[in-house]
C-alpha cells in the first residue's frame, strides 16, 4: 500500500488533478467525507486527511509515504528527516513580515506574532536582531492593531487580508508554493514506484505550466 498524506482545501484541490494524471483518483470526494482514509482508484493507493501541518509528521514517521505540504510548513518543522523531490508549484503566495500602514520602526525589541516561530527566530537572528516572538494559532492581523505585538510574520497571496486590516506588507522572507515529500525509508523500499510517481507528477506539473 502507498500511503499519501494531504490536507484539505487550496492543497487537496490543486494537488487532485495532478494525482488524477498519474490514474490516482479518490473514490469518494475528501472535502465532503469524514473519512480520514480515503481509498483511490487504484487498490494500492490511499489518502490520508490530516491537518497541513501534521503532513510532514505524518510523512517523516513512516505513517504516510508520500505527502504535500506547503515550503512555509515545511520550513517550520525544519524537514531534515524527508526528501522534498518535487515543487508542485501549487498554492503559491509568499511568507512575509507585515505591519500597520505607516508605523514607525519600534525602538528596542521587536514583538512579533506568528504562528511560524522557528522561521521568525532564524530569519531575525541572521539579521542580528533582537526580538520577542509570540506563538499565535491563526488571525494574526489583529496582534499589531491590539498592541499584542508590533509586526507578525504571515503568508500572503492578494495582501487583501492585510489591507482590510490596516496593514501593509513588509521584507519578503521567502516564496512559497507546496511541495512533494518523501519518507526516507519508503524511498528506499518502494523506490521504482515511487520515482515513476515523482516523475509522472513532474510531466504534469510541467504540463499544467505550458498549458
Ligand atoms: P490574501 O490573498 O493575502 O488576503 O490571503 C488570504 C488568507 O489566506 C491569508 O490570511 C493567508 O494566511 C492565507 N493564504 C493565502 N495564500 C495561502 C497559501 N498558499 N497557503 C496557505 N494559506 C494561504
Amino acid at each position: 500500500m502507498l500511503t499519501i498524506a494531504l490536507s484539505k482545501g487550496r492543497i487537496l484541490d490543486d494537488t487532485l488533478p495532478l494525482l488524477a494524471a498519474a490514474g490516482i483518483e479518490p473514490t469518494e470526494n475528501p472535502e465532503k467525507s469524514r473519512k480520514l482514509i480515503i481509498p483511490t482508484t487504484q487498490d494500492d493507493v490511499q489518502l490520508l486527511i490530516v491537518r497541513a501541518t501534521d503532513v510532514p509528521t505524518y510523512v517523516e514517521h513512516g505513517a504516510a509515504d508520500l505527502g504535500v505540504a506547503g515550503k512555509d510548513v515545511l520550513m517550520e518543522y525544519g524537514g531534515q528527516g524527508l526528501y522534498e523531490p518535487l515543487d508542485l508549484q501549487i498554492a503559491n503566495c509568499k511568507l512575509m513580515t507585515a505591519g500597520k500602514v505607516g508605523a514607525p520602526e519600534p525602538k528596542g525589541r521587536l514583538r512579533v506574532a506568528t504562528k511560524f516561530v522557528n522561521v521568525a527566530k532564524r530569519y531575525y537572528a541572521e539579521q542580528g536582531r533582537q526580538v520577542d516572538v509570540i506563538k499565535l494559532y491563526g488571525s494574526m492581523e489583529l496582534a499589531p492593531l491590539v498592541g499584542l505585538a508590533d509586526k507578525i510574520i504571515d503568508v500572503v497571496d492578494t495582501g487583501n487580508t492585510l489591507r482590510a486590516n490596516g496593514l501593509e506588507p513588509q521584507e519578503l522572507i521567502a516564496h512559497i508554493s507546496s511541495r512533494l515529500i518523501v519518507n526516507k525509508a519508503s524511498m528506499k523500499m518502494q523506490h521504482g514506484r515511487i520515482q515513476a510517481l515523482i516523475e509522472t507528477l513532474r510531466g504534469a506539473v510541467e504540463a499544467r505550466h505550458q498549458s
